[in-house]
């Protein structure tokens, strides 16, 4: 929007003078002196325009604007020739050829350093908001207690990986998930409060996300709950997993946290399953049902959905 009445200026200056060099030029000998007149008035008005505008410029460059030295560029070639070119007019020096067209060369190059310029310019501004767009996208996908993707996130995540891995990798890769829920988590809260409920939960994250290797995705459901997505494992490797994981949480210190012999505890439900053959929604039921199964066989343990053929 800045640009908008430099670039309505400068059209009407160049429109008009176009106008007036074709009007000027079929106009009869007599008017010769009125000629020499407008086209004095109008070049040394153009000539303040430019200077004022370099003046501008070398000032905005003094105070650190990258996008005022295209114009520097840009009008310091162009205002010299039209001195060079007014000097000639009025006999201060001879009028060579190069002194005569050198405006034009000058124009053009005006024009073309200008736009790379303003394209600069709506480059770094396009830089800018991709910037913002990703920071509101990682707010977006993060859940602010733990720091861990949030429901969103891994929902996208799994989705995306249950469909497109066939396409690099063997038919048989097999995703698996973990829906991990603290046990008695309440009994936290109304013992010592929601505070160190808090602390609890973060501690609980820190460990699952530790005990994770990259490329494993960890996310908290809601609540005091937690989803892993494992990418390419088996069910065999995915046990070894949630049970390092219920080991790990079961071995948090509390007593940093309270002076306490509590132990915090988790139930783990896995479901694995072939990409391509089921829909995250549907192996997340079947994780939630085997998480079920864990709390039934008395909590701070794991089980796996088994499938029916
Ligand atoms: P179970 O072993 O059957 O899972 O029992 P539970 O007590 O963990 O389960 P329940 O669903 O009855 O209680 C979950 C509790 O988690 C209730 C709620 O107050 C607490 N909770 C959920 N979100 C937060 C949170 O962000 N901070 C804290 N401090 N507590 C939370
Ligand atoms: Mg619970
Ligand atoms: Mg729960």
């Amino acid at each position: 929007k800045e640009y908008i009445p430099g670039v309505v200026i400068y059209a009407v200056i160049a429109a008009s003078s176009i106008f007036l060099f074709n009007r000027l030029i079929t106009l009869p000998i007599e008017s010769a002196p009125i000629i020499g007149t407008v086209v004095l008035i109008s070049n040394v008005l153009y000539g303040i325009m430019i200077a004022m505008a370099i003046l501008l410029s070398i000032i905005a460059v003094h105070r650190g604007s990258h996008s005022a030295v295209f114009y520097l560029l840009a009008w310091v070639p162009l205002f010299t020739t039209i001195i060079l070119r007014l000097a000639a007019i009025y006999g201060v020096i001879e009028m060579g050829t190069l002194v005569m067209n050198g405006m034009y060369p000058a124009f053009a190059l005006e024009a073309l350093i200008l736009s790379v310029g303003i394209a600069g310019k709506i480059r770094e501004q396009r830089r800018i908001e991709g910037a913002q767009r990703l920071k509101l996208e990682s707010l977006a996908s993060t859940d602010p207690l733990t720091g861990l993707y949030n429901r969103r996130r891994i929902t996208d995540i799994a989705e995306t990986t249950l469909n497109s891995i066939t396409i690099h990798q063997p038919l048989t890769t097999t995703v698996a998930v973990l829906v991990v829920d603290i046990d008695h988590f309440k009994r936290v809260n109304d013992t010592w409060g929601h505070d160190v409920g808090d602390v609890v939960l973060k501690q609980v994250a820190a460990t699952i996300k530790q005990t994770c290797r990259s490329g494993e995705v960890v996310a908290r459901w809601g609540g005091e709950e937690f989803t892993v997505l494992l990418p390419s494992s088996d069910s065999s490797n995915a046990l070894k997993v949630a049970e390092r994981i219920r080991r790990n949480v079961e071995n948090i210190p509390l007593s940093r946290i309270k002076p306490v012999s509590y132990r915090i505890t988790v139930s783990i439900g896995l479901s694995t399953a072939i990409a391509n053959e089921t829909t995250f929604v549907e192996q997340f039921k079947q994780a939630d049902e085997a998480l079920y199964q864990a709390k039934e066989s008395g909590r701070n343990t794991v089980r796996a959905h088994i499938a029916v053929a």
